[in-house]
């Protein structure tokens, strides 16, 4: 028989984190999701006793739960966070679909099967009390069914919630990575990933090189045709480096007209090869004004790159990029200057 209590705890868990989420007016962001997932789980004493003394002053807010997530949650523990969850979210699942069709179909194949035996029972007089007793128990399998059914609509609208909460979650968490108007990594995004493109290039010997890509004089085109087609060029741009680059090299932007390029498994030389491919795509665009199509310019880029030292901090491998893009800055723009 089906036991709504078997269901695994973490089940239970998600579901009034999401809840007490819904009644506080979050979005199940990863980081609201996780504050409240511990709370609900209660493995976190100090978070909870934090989350208690807020929540009984009333509704927490978007500020309240940031605070609280920064607090308790160090930066990698939200990427092993989702991981767990995730797992856990799918072993449920798995475990709902399989309690369902082991149930339902084991006690309808019973109750098929006293019917049969009823009716082949219903001639013989004699066996009057035997048929009534069997025909009771196939009523009682019926109710059986019946419950089953019933239990297992409600097994189905949970295993559709836990679906729908994990796409939500997992389209929170793209989403959080990604850079609305250019539609490339953003900085969130880039830091995870030099993290981990350094750790891979530390354990295995391997190389990496980092780009720090500016745009020239952004500011005078922004002010002679305004931010509406900043915006535009800021897009153009980001397309260009897109698709001038290859499927591993990872592209975000860094900050307001500042995109960052991690190349895996590229020496110092090759990387400045890109970059001034880079450039060459983007000095072949010509920026138009949308309608008028009137041609406002060619937009320029400078570049630093600097190859990753083995054993040298992100910061510094970050700083010496941004070196070599101060220096192209200072040597005319538009070119690639690569860091010692
Ligand atoms: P340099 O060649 O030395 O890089 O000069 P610059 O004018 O590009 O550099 P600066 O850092 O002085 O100015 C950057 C400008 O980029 C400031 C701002 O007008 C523009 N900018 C930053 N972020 C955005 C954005 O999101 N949209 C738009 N339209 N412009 C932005
Ligand atoms: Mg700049
Ligand atoms: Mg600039």
């Amino acid at each position: 028989m089906v036991i709504g209590g078997d269901m695994h705890m973490a089940g239970l868990w998600s579901r009034r984190a999401m809840e007490r989420l819904a009644h506080d007016e979050l979005p199940p962001s990863p980081d609201n999701y996780a504050v409240y997932y511990h709370c609900a789980a209660g493995d976190m004493p100090a978070l909870t006793a934090a989350f208690d003394d807020i929540s009984a002053k009333g509704r927490i807010t978007q500020e309240q739960c940031t605070e609280l997530y920064n607090k308790y949650f160090a930066f990698d523990a939200e990427a092993a966070f989702l991981k767990d969850a995730n797992g856990i979210i799918d072993k449920e699942l798995k475990r709902v679909m399989e309690m369902l069709g082991a149930t339902v179909e084991g006690t309808s194949r019973f109750g098929e099967k006293l019917d049969s035996f009823t009716g082949s029972l219903s001639g013989a007089d004699g066996l009057d009390t035997l048929r009534q007793a069997v025909e009771k128990i196939a009523e009682e399998t019926h109710l059986v069914a019946a419950h089953n059914r019933k239990l297992q609509g409600e097994l189905e609208t949970t295993t559709a919630q836990l679906s729908e909460m994990r796409d939500d979650f997992n389209r929170v968490h793209r989403e959080s990575q990604i850079d609305p108007l250019t539609e490339v990594g953003n900085r969130k995004f880039f830091d995870r990933e030099i993290a981990h493109a350094i750790a891979e290039a530390h354990d295995k010997d391997g190389l990496l090189s980092l780009l720090m890509v500016d745009i020239d004089h952004f500011k005078n085109f922004n002010d002679s045709h305004g931010h509406l087609i900043g915006d535009q060029v800021l897009r153009l741009v980001a397309r260009t480096l897109v698709e001038n680059l290859k499927g591993r090299d990872i592209i975000a932007r860094y900050g307001g007209e500042e995109f960052v390029i991690l190349l895996p498994q590229t020496r110092v030389q090759d990387a400045e090869r890109v970059a001034n491919q880079l450039r060459a795509g983007l000095a072949t665009k010509q920026i138009k004004r949308r309608g008028s199509n009137e041609v406002l310019g060619v937009i320029t880029i400078s570049i630093g790159a600097a190859e990753y030292v083995m054993d040298e901090a992100v910061e510094s491998l970050i700083a010496r990029a941004d070196t070599a893009l101060y220096k192209a800055k200072q040597t005319g723009r538009n070119k690639v200057v690569c860091a010692e």
